[in-house]
């Protein structure tokens, strides 16, 4: 449920007769989430759906209608009284409603919106949130971002261990998700090994930091059943609204893509869906740097560049960085006289035998003038200045 219905909810359950208290908590929640709250509002007390400003018109006229019943009645009425009579004999949307405690409603449409086995949102509410999310996203302008989860080989898990041991398996990664999620993102069992995150207000390397780190966990995930030890693997596909796509199936479909590409890369890794391949021009750029987390600038290593694009560049390294660190990196060529310095982030981190081969992506490029990379990139990829992260 969204924090926004959880308040209401809460504020319905315990409102005064004089049902001040929940004209206040309306009134501020309308001020800090905007008009939104009205048609969450009577959606929780009658389960009919309006726009916001319909919403509006409707929850003024019910507090007026309130008044009027009040005066004719001669004492209190209950709001839930007014928006019944209301609904019924003055606007007349509702022809037979009936009664029921509020807490059982929402409990039961919890029971109704979550997987029995896991304990996450199912697929439908999953399909209703996304759409939900989209839709906020869209008006006001926001960015968010989805994570789409499968398990490695767990047919094999399921073949050697037993289908109980695959049960048991996919509670404690639910129970991973749910730990390392924050509060706000929501995490749903799509189909039978795949779980996805909703992560509202979130930019793609902020998703990828998560994934990440649920990835690990996952992978440190000591499992037993039955006496035998077990471990398991997922793979993860990060897609962002509005980078990736527009509209909630096609963001869906992005994080699948970045999914497969995870699994056919070798499993137990998460991808970042990247937008059209055919601008995504590799240069080479095989020189030394100097790389120091902008954490411990005190700390700096020598790394081999390797090749770089318009939007990072890829660098060998003798040690690992983790991923969502934020580095500078420096290099210094002879011929321009002054360190050229790049802030960049730390996107992916892939493990080989003698080295590890760090991806970055650029933050900002200070000094386009005096910039090798910057002006290689504007002179033979045909990059326009302002397509280069700009210094803020
Ligand atoms: P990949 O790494 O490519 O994802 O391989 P995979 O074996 O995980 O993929 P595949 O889609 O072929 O198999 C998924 C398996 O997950 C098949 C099914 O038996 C198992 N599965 C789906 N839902 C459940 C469940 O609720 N419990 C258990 N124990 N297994 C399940
Ligand atoms: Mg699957
Ligand atoms: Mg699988």
């Amino acid at each position: 449920m969204s924090d926004l219905r959880q308040i209401i909810v809460d504020s319905l359950s315990s409102y005064s007769a004089d049902d001040k208290d929940l004209q206040e908590t309306v009134q501020n929640l309308v001020e800090e989430e905007g008009e939104e709250v009205y048609p969450t509002l009577l959606n929780i007390l009658t389960h009919l759906e309006f726009d916001a400003h319909d919403a509006k018109v409707n929850w003024q006229q019910i507090l007026a209608h309130r008044d009027l019943l009040q005066t004719k009645l001669d004492r209190q009425v209950k709001l839930i009284t007014a928006v019944c009579d209301y609904f019924c004999e003055i606007a007349q949307t509702l022809q037979t409603p009936t009664m029921i405690e509020l807490k059982v409603l929402e409990e039961t449409k919890k029971y109704s919106r979550s997987d029995g086995l896991t304990g996450l949102f199912n697929r439908r509410f999953f399909d209703e949130a996304l759409e939900g999310e989209m839709n906020r996203a869209q008006r006001y302008d926001g960015s968010f971002s989805i994570i789409f989860f499968d398990l490695d080989n767990f047919k094999k898990l399921n073949d050697t261990y037993g289908h109980q041991a695959g049960d048991l398996t996919l509670k404690q990664v639910a129970e991973i998700l749910i730990l390392e999620k924050r509060t706000e993102d929501l995490a749903c069992r799509y189909g039978g090994e795949e779980l996805v995150l909703i992560l509202p207000e979130t930019k793609k390397i902020n998703a990828l930091v998560i994934a990440e780190r649920i990835r690990q966990k996952v992978e440190e995930l000591e499992l037993t059943f039955d006496g035998k030890s077990f471990n398991v693997t997922l793979s993860g596909g990060v897609a962002s609204f509005p980078t990736d796509a527009k509209d909630a199936k096609s963001l869906l479909q992005a994080s699948d893509v970045a999914l497969y590409q995870a699994k056919e890369s070798g499993r137990n890794r998460i991808f970042l869906h990247s937008i059209d391949k055919r601008h995504y021009i590799r240069m080479d750029f095989t020189k030394d740097v100097q790389v120091k987390k902008v954490e411990q600038e005190s700390e700096q290593i020598t790394v081999q560049g390797k090749n770089f694009s318009n939007s990072g560049l890829l660098i060998e390294s003798p040690v690992p960085i983790e991923i969502g660190a934020q580095v500078k990196i420096e290099h210094t060529d002879q011929s321009l006289g002054k360190p050229v310095i790049i802030k960049a982030q730390v996107v992916r981190v892939e493990k080989f035998d003698s080295h590890y081969d760090i991806g970055v992506s650029f933050l900002e490029i200070k000094d386009i003038e005096g910039n090798e990379i910057a002006q290689a990139l504007v002179k033979n990829l045909g990059i326009s200045t302002n397509q280069l992260p700009q210094k803020k």
